[in-house]
Order: structure tokens, then C-alpha cells, then sequence
């Protein structure tokens, strides 16, 4: 309603171009045994019905924020991660010439406030926190210029890795799939400039990563037409999109928290299996 009212008030005298973009706040919740897609609209959330990337319908049913149990935004089909993507993330590696790939599993997807799962044969779980793009049109072979077409909208990850593991095993499977290592959250936020938020990760409420994503190697674009040459994007699946700055090994009872600006704080305690 303010919008249209702001719209109202200024049509005639300024350009369309000057109004804010229409930014939208997507949840997942689970509430009195209920599982559904909801639409945040200050502190109070929106049920929705039908499918989140076609047709959501509110329902007229609506209940407080405060009062449900959010979940992983979304249930990917596949989860697709970038590594090596921030300058600052480099060290005294090279930079690539295209985006560095790997999978991470659905089952490793979890939501805010859910436990992050130290495994009993770890020694070194890291954070990284991510922009992750959540897809909403099947993305096939699409151009850069029409990717942001098939970008529903993004929200805040963290790629839990175990170093250890991912230097010393075939592949990155176990050290980033395991279960619990795809923390996901806490909205999916659409109509952002997602090409520059500033992202931070905080360990017991200390900043650890600060960087803004504007400084992403390949950008969100980039990204989605290069999977797609390869991989068919489908409707919910998500792209971890790489992690700022360094990296430091997380203990059982730790908080880490990541914050994207115009998302909100995705917050996981680390619980020793
Ligand atoms: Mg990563």
C-alpha cells in the first residue's frame, strides 16, 4: 500500500526510475505442525500456497514472525558451489579464467538456527560465508545478459568445510557435502542489487569476513550462464557463489552467524555429533 501511495504521489512529477526497487522477503516456516512458504511483510508473514516460482497465492491466513520456526528458504534440487571466487580468498593462488565448480548435496542443506553437525572424525570445520542465488526459471545455455532472468532471488549461506578432509580426499564430497554443511537463510530476498551487499560472517560475534560482493571474480550472471552451458538450472536450485577474505577452523559451541545486507543474519550453533 505505501508504495503505491508513494507511486500515486509522485506519478506525473518524477521518473518511474527514481522509486525504490519492489524488494520482496520470501520465507519458509514450519508453524502448529504446518509446513509452508510465507511473504514477510514487516513482522507479520504472509501464507502462501501454490508454487513459489510460478503462482503464490496468499491464502489470508497470516501469523507473526516471531511465532514460526523458519527453515532452509528453499529445498534445492541441486546445490552448486563456486570456489576461489574473491580476490581476497586467493592467497598465493592464481586467479581462474573461468568459475571453479563443485556440488554440495541437498542433505547438507539446513536452516537458520539449526545445529551444524561436527562430526565425530573432524578436526577442522572452517565457515565461509556466500551470496547464494536461488534460481527460478530452468536456466539451459542462457547468456550472461539473460541470466538475471532466471535468478528468483538470493539469500545468505555458509559453506561449512572441513580442510582437512578437503586436502586430503579424492574429492571435495565429504569435506563440503556432509550433512549440515549448507546452512541456508534466513529469507530469500528478491528486487536487490545482489552485484553489491556487504556480506560479514561473525564467529561468537566476532567479525571474521567482511567484504561486499561487488568484488566477486565472476559475478552472478557470469555464474549462472557458465553452469548452465553445462548443468539444466531448475526452479529452487541453489549456487553458493564463493567466500570472502580467510578462513579459520570453527569448535563444538561455537556461533557463527552471516549477514548479508537486505537479507538478515543466518545464525548456526556448531554441536559436536
Ligand atoms: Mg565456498
Amino acid at each position: 500500500m505505501r508504495r503505491l501511495a508513494l507511486s500515486l504521489l509522485f506519478a506525473g512529477t518524477l521518473p518511474m526510475t527514481v522509486l525504490p526497487a519492489q524488494v520482496t522477503r520470501y520465507v519458509r516456516y514450519s508453524a502448529g505442525g504446518t509446513t509452508a512458504y510465507g511473504l514477510v511483510d514487516g513482522q507479520t508473514v504472509r501464507e502462501l500456497s501454490g508454487d513459489l516460482f510460478t503462482s503464490p497465492r496468499p491464502t489470508g491466513r497470516t501469523l507473526r514472525l516471531d511465532q514460526v520456526q523458519l527453515l532452509a528458504p528453499v529445498t534445492p534440487g541441486k546445490v552448486i558451489a563456486v570456489g576461489l571466487n574473491y580476490v581476497t580468498h586467493l592467497g598465493e593462488r592464481p586467479s581462474a579464467t573461468y568459475p571453479g565448480l563443485f556440488a554440495k548435496m541437498p542433505t547438507s542443506i539446513i536452516g537458520p538456527e539449526a545445529d551444524v553437525i561436527y562430526p565425530a572424525d573432524a578436526t577442522n570445520l572452517h565457515f565461509e560465508g556466500e551470496l547464494v542465488v536461488v534460481i527460478g526459471r530452468r536456466a539451459q545455455n542462457v547468456s550472461t545478459a539473460d541470466a538475471p532472468k532466471h535468478v528468483f532471488g538470493v539469500t545468505a549461506g555458509n559453506d561449512i568445510s572441513e580442510r582437512d578432509w578437503q586436502r586430503a580426499d579424492l574429492q571435495w564430497f565429504r569435506a563440503k557435502a556432509s550433512d549440515t554443511f549448507g546452512p541456508l537463510g534466513p529469507m530469500i530476498v528478491t528486487g536487490l542489487n545482489y552485484g553489491d551487499l556487504l556480506l560479514q560472517t561473525r564467529v561468537n560475534g566476532e567479525v571474521v569476513q567482511s567484504q561486499r560482493t561487488k568484488d566477486l571474480i565472476f559475478d552472478v550472471p557470469a555464474i549462472v550462464s557458465y553452469i548452465s552451458r553445462y548443468v539444466t538450472l531448475e526452479p529452487g536450485d541453489v549456487i553458493y557463489t564463493g567466500t570472502p577474505g580467510s578462513t579459520k577452523a570453527m569448535k563444538p559451541g561455537d556461533v557463527v552467524e552471516v549477514e548479508i545486507e537486505g537479507i538478515g543474519v543466518l545464525r548456526n550453533r556448531i554441536v559436536k555429533r
